[in-house]
C-alpha cells in the first residue's frame, strides 16, 4: 500500500506515503520518513491503527463507542470509559474553562436541531432553541477521575467531540510514528495536521499548504488533492500542528442566510464574522479546539486568547466579502 521514494544521494532515507484513505468522515494521509521501507510502513500502519482505534472509542456516529454509550446512559448511570476517551474529556472541560464555554462538546442537542432544521429548511423556533440550551454546558457534566466515569446532570444531553476527536486522532497517530523510530513523519487528518522529524523529501521544514477560502467553489464536494490549486499560504513547520475551523467548507443554507456547523452555545446560533481560523500549536488536540474556539469568539477576542498562550500562533480571515487576513504577532515566523 506504501509508495516508497528513495531521496537521491541519501541512500539511508526512505519516503512511506499511505495516500489518501477514507476514516473519521474525512481523508487521511500519513507520510513517514525512515531508514528503512520496513519501519517506514510500520509507522503509516501504526499511525492509521490509532486513528481507527480514536474513531471506534469516540465517534458519535458509531452506536456501539464508547462516546455513544455515555450519550444514552449518561443520566441514568455513571458510565465508565477508557484511558483515552476519558483524557480527552478532560481536555474538553479545560478549553471550555480556558474559552469562556466558546468551545463546548456538550453542543450535541442544539447540534442535532441545526442538522433537523437544514433537513426542513426552517430555522429553530425560540422555544426549540431554549429547550436544547437547557440541554448544553460543560459545567453539567461530572467526571469522576478515580473511577473514570462520565455522569451528566440534566437529561437528553449528548457530547459531540466533533471539534477535537479529530486534532486528539493526529496526535495519537504521530506517537505511533515515533514508537516505530520512523525519522519524520506527517499526518494529515482533513486539514488537521502535526509533523515531526526529518520532512519528507530532504526539505528542512514541513510545508502545509492552507487553503483560500475563496477559492472553495463546491464545498459539498471536496476532494483531496484539489487544495492543491487554491492555496493561501504556505506554512513551513518542524514540530508543530494546525488546524482549521470555518464556515468555508461546512455549512448550511437556510432561507438564504448561511449557518456554520460551529455553534455558539451562548445564542444556540451557528458562530459567525470569521470565514477560517488556523490555529498553529504544540498538539493536533490544542490546534483543534482552539480553532472551534476562536471561530466562536470572535477576531478581536480569538486572537486576544491565542496571544497569551505561549507557541500557539492564530491565522484568521475575515468572511466574505471582505476576506481579510488577520494574524497572531508570532504567527509570520511560519509563513513561506
Ligand atoms: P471540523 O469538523 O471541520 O474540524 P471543527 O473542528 O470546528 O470543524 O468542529 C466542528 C464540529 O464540532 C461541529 O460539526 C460540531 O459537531 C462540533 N461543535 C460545534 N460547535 C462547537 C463548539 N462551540 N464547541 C465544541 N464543539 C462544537
Ligand atoms: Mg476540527
Amino acid at each position: 500500500m506504501t509508495a516508497l521514494y528513495f531521496l537521491a544521494g541519501r541512500a539511508k532515507q526512505v519516503e512511506g506515503d499511505s495516500g489518501h484513505r477514507l476514516v473519521m468522515g474525512t481523508f487521511v494521509r500519513v507520510v513517514a520518513v525512515a531508514a528503512d521501507s520496513i519501519i517506514a510502513d510500520k509507522a503509516i500502519e501504526g499511525a492509521l491503527a490509532e486513528i481507527e482505534n480514536v474513531d471506534k472509542l469516540m465517534s458519535d456516529y458509531k452506536s456501539d463507542s464508547e462516546i455513544s454509550q455515555v450519550n444514552r446512559e449518561g443520566f441514568a448511570r455513571a458510565v465508565k470509559v477508557s484511558r483515552p476517551t476519558y483524557e480527552v474529556l478532560q481536555r474538553s472541560i479545560e478549553f471550555s474553562k480556558l474559552t469562556g464555554g466558546a468551545f463546548d462538546i456538550t453542543v450535541g442537542p442544539l447540534v442535532d436541531l441545526w442538522r433537523s432544521a437544514k433537513k426542513k429548511s426552517a430555522v429553530p423556533s425560540e422555544e426549540e432553541l431554549a429547550a436544547a440550551k437547557a440541554k448544553v454546558g460543560f459545567e453539567k457534566v461530572i467526571l469522576d477521575d478515580q473511577k473514570q466515569t462520565v455522569r451528566f446532570a440534566v437529561e437528553g444531553m449528548r457530547l459531540d467531540l466533533g471539534a477535537i476527536g479529530k486534532g486528539y486522532a493526529v496526535d495519537k497517530a504521530i506517537e505511533a510514528a515515533q514508537r516505530a523510530g520512523a525519522l519524520g513523519a506527517m499526518v494529515d487528518l482533513g486539514g488537521h495536521i502535526r509533523c515531526f522529524g526529518k520532512p519528507a523529501r530532504g526539505r528542512k521544514k514541513w510545508l502545509i499548504g492552507l487553503q483560500d477560502p475563496k477559492a472553495v467553489k463546491n464545498p459539498e464536494f471536496q476532494a483531496p488533492g484539489l487544495s492543491e490549486s487554491g492555496i493561501l499560504l504556505t506554512l513551513k513547520l518542524t514540530e508543530q500542528a494546525v488546524a482549521t475551523s470555518g464556515d468555508y467548507q461546512q455549512f448550511v443554507l437556510i432561507e438564504g442566510r448561511r449557518y456554520s456547523h460551529i455553534i455558539n452555545r451562548r445564542t444556540g446560533i451557528s458562530a459567525g464574522g470569521l470565514s477560517s481560523v488556523t490555529i498553529i500549536a504544540d498538539s493536533a488536540t490544542d490546534a483543534d479546539a482552539l480553532a472551534t474556539a476562536v471561530s466562536v469568539m470572535g477576531a478581536e477576542k480569538g486572537l486576544a486568547l491565542i496571544e497569551t498562550i505561549p507557541g500557539t500562533e492564530a491565522i484568521l480571515i475575515t468572511s466574505q466579502p471582505e476576506y481579510k487576513l488577520v494574524k497572531t504577532m508570532g504567527a509570520e515566523k511560519y509563513v513561506k
